[in-house]
């Protein structure tokens, strides 16, 4: 027997290991099953080399809990180490990077997968590290590393009939819940699922069928799935394969509506697949949803600083070993891989984008209203990504008609530009409620599209400044307005009606409108409009976003800010309303002229409805 000290540079990182990680304490078995792979991939890659002779044999991981022990033991087939090596990877080398990743990182738990504390995670949950290890090499003798959790160390001549390591694991108190079976299943479940050898937990009960018999018997449980579908050759696997794939990760989910698989191998290695769920309104709820893994090694579901946040929408698996897992948040965004990584996702679902509107544009159409929220978030919030994909992003009208934007921009070129040549896109957001403003559009000749989704409010200050198009929602003018012309018409009341005409209808009890004013429009346009200009409509929109639902006028001024239009050319306000004289009469045509409009636009629905039935009870009593 050998015992030692393990060099201690600055100052004892047991206690501080014990600590330090705690709330992802339980990374401790992904570490250790993970060294039990690299071992395990070491062995494999020497036999194929030829410098290990003879047979690997089974290259099963087992991880094995004995309760009475109180023991954990991950045990491996892999290459083993020799007294020299233990004392070289153990004492030494693990130790230092362990002692390296603690100082570095204290004080900024804020790690992404908290790779890089290795082998000494286990003191993490163990009071008593056993190594007991013999290297894949003729002639060499299997050795006993054993440390209590602080600096001293033994090794000790041992029996180990096979090659490999067996690391085992003496719990400390508060960490018994390592040795229920649940536990360490759902560990395995989450953290080794598609890790590249088979790990084995446990046996589980089989019946077979032994000529007539059914025999009840046992085989080795193995929790993984050793080729996850994201390593097999895209042209070998079929839609179903990738279907059934993504409810192996999403059981509660509906089928996909389809699918990119990454590959990549230079400039960075990278490999995935990325399924675009079906997204309704709710943005939120969708997220954290694509996980990130580490050659089938899973470090995290919260992918935030690596594929930009619209992306983040998507589901799916992304496996890189070039992103680097044990730097903090903010060096790995500033990371030149990782940069990199998340603009070649977003090529490649550009690139997709565009096959699927190629090939099939029906199909495409069909699927618009599912996938419309993830792009315009895209087109939004990502310069590069309005680029490569704007051009399969579709408007649909109040028909619903879908069109490209180019499309769209020719269909509105002749009726809709404005007298700077401008095009004006119009849209309602309800066509319901906006049954009488839409009704008038059509009767212009204008096209008005349905634009409805939540994002739309920023949807459209995007196409305002990248699409040469200006929108203005069906109420936010009278329509005739609503694209400024050179020709506008002549006015046939003279300044003074004008103003008695203003003044009338200003003077209403129930007119609360910020703005009332006589436009000169065409004699069979409606005599009254109410109309909610497009930028005080937008303010309240984005208030609305901000605050959400509940905001009454009171705390969002925008929110019943209207204006009431006259038609100055219209026969009932030209003729019979300024006919008919100063007095009680005058007064009750104008109030019934606005409150019909206000009904006809359906503003303000109820209060208007109200306001109308009981000025004309009073009418009729008085
Ligand atoms: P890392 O795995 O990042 O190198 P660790 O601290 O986890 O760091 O391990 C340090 C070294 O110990 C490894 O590089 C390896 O050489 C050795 N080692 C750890 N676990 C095993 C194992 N199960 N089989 C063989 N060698 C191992």
């Amino acid at each position: 027997m050998r015992s030692g000290k393990i060099s201690v540079q600055t100052e004892n990182i047991f206690p501080i290991i014990k600590k330090f990680l705690y709330s992802e304490q339980e990374i401790f078995l992904r570490e250790l099953v993970s060294n039990a792979v690299d071992a395990t991939t070491k062995l494999q890659a020497l036999a194929s080399k030829g410098t290990f002779k003879g047979e690997t044999g089974p290259l099963t991981i087992e991880v094995i809990v004995n309760k009475d022990a109180g023991t954990l033991t991950i045990r491996d087939r892999g290459i083993g180490m020799d007294e020299e090596e233990v004392d070289k990877y153990l004492n030494q080398l693990a130790f230092s990077s362990a002692e390296e990743f603690i100082r570095k990182h204290k004080g900024d738990i804020s790690l992404i997968g908290h790779f890089g504390l290795g082998f000494y995670s286990a003191f993490m949950v163990a009071d008593k590290v056993e190594v007991l290890t013999r290297s894949y090499k003729k002639g060499k003798r299997a050795v006993r590393w054993s440390c209590q959790g602080d600096t001293e160390f033994s090794i000790d001549d041992a029996e180990k009939e096979d090659r490999g390591t067996d690391v085992i694991l003496h719990l400390s108190e508060d960490s018994r819940e390592y040795l229920e079976e649940g536990k360490i299943r759902s560990l395995l479940e989450r953290y080794c699922r598609f890790l590249p050898f088979p790990i084995q937990f446990g046996t589980r009960k089989v019946s077979e069928k032994v000529g007539e018999e059914d025999r009840e018997g046992e085989e080795p449980d193995i929790v993984n799935n050793t080729h996850p579908l994201w390593k097999k050759a895209p042209s070998d696997i079929s839609d179903d394969d990738y279907k059934a794939f993504y409810s192996e990760l999403y059981p509660y989910g509906e089928d996909p509506l389809f699918w990119i698989h990454l590959n990549i191998d230079y400039p960075f290695n990278l490999t995935g697949i990325l399924y675009f769920p079906k997204i309704r309104n709710n943005i939120e709820v969708q997220k954290n949803r694509i996980h990130l893994y580490c050659n089938q090694v899973f470090v995290t579901d919260d992918v935030k600083e690596i594929v930009p946040e619209y992306l983040m929408l998507l589901h799916g698996v992304i496996d890189s070993p070039d992103i680097p897992l044990n730097v903090s948040r903010s060096y790995l965004q500033a990371d030149a891989n990782v940069r990199k990584i998340s603009g070649y996702i977003t090529r490649k679902v550009a690139e997709k984008l565009g096959e699927l509107f190629k090939k099939d544009r029906k199909d495409f159409e069909r699927k618009w209203n599912d996938i419309a929220t993830f792009i315009k978030y895209g087109l939004i919030s990502d310069e590069k990504f309005w680029e490569k994909a704007h051009a399969s992003a579709l408007l649909q009208n109040a028909d619903l008609e879908y069109f490209t934007l180019e499309e769209y921009r020719e269909k509105i070129s002749t009726q809709q530009k404005d007298k700077n040549g401008k095009l004006i896109a119009l849209y309602t957001h309800d066509p319901k409620a906006h049954y009488s403003y839409l009704a008038a559009a059509r009767d212009y000749g204008y096209d008005v599209l349905l634009l409805n989704n939540v994002l739309d409010n920023h949807f459209i200050q995007t196409l305002e400044m990248k699409a040469d198009m200006q929108f203005k929602r069906i109420d936010s003018d009278a329509i005739p307005h609503l694209i400024e012309r050179e020709d506008s018409a002549e006015t046939v009341l003279s300044e003074t009606e004008r103003k008695t005409v203003e003044g009338l209808f200003s003077a209403l009890p129930n007119n609360k409108a910020a703005k009332t004013v006589v436009k000169a429009l065409a004699p069979d346009a409606a005599p009254v409009v109410i109309v909610k200009p497009e930028f005080m409509r937008r303010m309240s929109d984005m208030q609305y976003m901000m605050q959400g639902p509940g905001t009454d006028g009171e705390d969002n001024p925008f929110l019943n800010h209207y204006e009431c239009v006259i038609n100055g050319n219209h026969p009932v306000i030209a003729q019979k309303l300024l006919a008919t004289g100063e007095g009680e009469m005058q007064n009750a045509l104008a109030d019934y002229l606005f409150q019909l409009a206000m009904l006809d636009q359906q503003m303000l629905r109820g209060e208007a409805l109200h306001a109308f039935v009981k000025s004309s009870l009073q009418r009729l009593n008085g």
